[in-house]
């Protein structure tokens, strides 16, 4: 089965602990303080692999994580970073944060691109020793690696999308042009699947050519298949029209030539300004009458049309030319840009602080880094933490608001003694 969207969860590593040590030494009494730092959080990457054509895999395993970092250790020795996690994914693939949609970025290149930051080390206490502070008895712990769920979304990297209605001779095209081989049918829907080809012309020039399943009126809409293919040519520098010329099929060519136009414009008013090529195919089975009108109406919109029996090859040698000939004029595969990040405008330090029966509880969500850095047991790190308190005007409120010595006071669930 083609999967062309995903979500999964990503999950970078956590940054290791800093290390509380003293050096310790035969003959020498009291040795400085020397734990090491925490090791970082692996990363995790995304990469483009050319040999995955689907985001199958996906389906079955939904939850990526990096390693974390270890802990620092004595003798300032530093925690081992953990390992990045490198996730491979088919060749455009566009990555967006599920939660606000937003594109984090688009697979299309050849160079990793980091999607969730692991988290840097905690400074072990060796960092900490000051000429006044000669025992610094605490060290920071690691932060947390970023988790995000993102969605993942491929767009094929195709220079040429085949477009028209089921069983006009798409696939019959690519199958004689290219090395792929799609199904090749006489029903409508054959090919479930978009299928990339590689046409190779002399001289070194060479195209990708995506057969993309049929059309059908409504599919912008969702209505049958198609629809979620559309994605797909989104992409394509250049769309080759191809229609069923003899319409042995009991439908008009110029009728579905106009319908898939309005399916395109109305899945995406730009695909409307994408370059297009018309094609009329099965000459082999039209009159020189229904070739000639066709032709005529398609010439008098100020395009060229092409002549083609794909089932017996003639005219597709001509057709890849021309095509090749048109890309060279045209500007190179779209790549997306990554959507830049605006965080939503609060105060840095927003709190709100409600008497729940005796105790005073805090939420200030921005305090919890600072709060799983404080070493409760060392005077230090809680002065600092009560430094924070009372820059931010949270023992300003507590007091407005009747603190007596003594009440609790609850911060992210840490109880704390109201001591003045
Ligand atoms: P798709 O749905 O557009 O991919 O169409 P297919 O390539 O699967 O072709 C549908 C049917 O039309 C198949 O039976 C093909 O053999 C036939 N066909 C395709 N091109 C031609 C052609 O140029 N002439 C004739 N006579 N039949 C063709
Ligand atoms: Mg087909």
């Amino acid at each position: 089965m083609f999967i062309d969207v995903a979500k999964i969860s990503l999950r970078a590593g956590d940054g290791g602990n800093g290390a509380v040590s003293f050096h310790r030494e035969k003959y020498v009494a009291a040795g400085g303080p020397d734990g090491g730092d925490g090791g970082k959080g692996g990363d995790i990457l995304f990469v483009a692999d050319s040999n995955l054509s689907t985001l199958a895999d996906f389906r079955y395993k939904r939850k990526y994580a990096a390693e974390n970092g270890a802990n620092g250790g004595p003798k300032r020795c530093t925690g081992k970073n953990g390992a990045d996690l490198i996730i491979r994914v088919p060749r455009g693939t566009l990555i967006k944060d599920a939660e606000t949609g937003r594109l984090l970025a688009d697979i299309s290149g050849d160079t990793p691109v980091v999607v969730a930051r692991g988290g840097k080390g905690g400074w072990g206490n060796a960092r900490f020793a000051t000429p006044t502070r000669q025992i610094p008895r605490f060290a920071k712990p690691g932060r947390l690696g970023e988790r995000l769920e993102v969605i993942l979304e491929l767009k094929l990297l195709a220079d040429v999308g085949l477009v028209g209605f089921p069983n006009v001779g798409k696939s019959t095209l690519i199958s004689m042009v290219s090395q792929a081989r799609p199904e090749i049918a006489n029903y409508h829907f054959t090919t479930l699947t978009p299928v990339l080809g590689v046409v190779r012309l002399e001289e070194n020039t060479s195209f990708v050519m995506a057969d993309i399943p049929g059309l059908i009126e409504g599919a912008s809409e969702g209505v049958g298949l198609g629809h979620d293919f559309l994605r797909h040519i989104e992409r394509c520098r250049l769309l080759v029209h191809i229609v069923d010329v003899s319409g042995i099929e009991g439908r008009d060519p110029i009728e579905d030539f106009e319908t898939i136009n309005r399916e395109l414009k109305a899945y995406n008013p730009q695909l409307a300004e994408r370059p297009m090529m018309v094609a009329a195919n099965k000459c082999d089975l039209a009159t020189p009458e229904q070739i000639a009108r066709f032709r005529a109406y398609i010439q008098e919109r100020g395009m060229e049309c092409y002549e083609l029996s794909a089932a017996t090859n003639q005219g597709t040698r001509e057709l890849v030319e021309a095509i090749a000939a048109k890309l060279a004029t045209l500007p190179p595969i779209l790549e997306f840009e990554p959507e830049p990040y605006t965080a939503p405008e609060v105060d840095p330090q927003a709190f709100e602080i409600v008497k729940d029966g005796e105790v005073f509880e805090v939420d200030a969500p921005w305090l919890e880094p600072v709060l799983r850095t404080v070493n409760m047991d060392d005077y230090e790190s809680l002065q600092y933490f009560q430094r924070v308190l009372i820059q931010s005007g949270i023992i300003e409120r507590l007091e407005q608001m009747g603190v007596q010595e003594g009440d609790t006071v609850r911060i992210l669930g840490f109880e704390f003694d109201y001591v003045r």
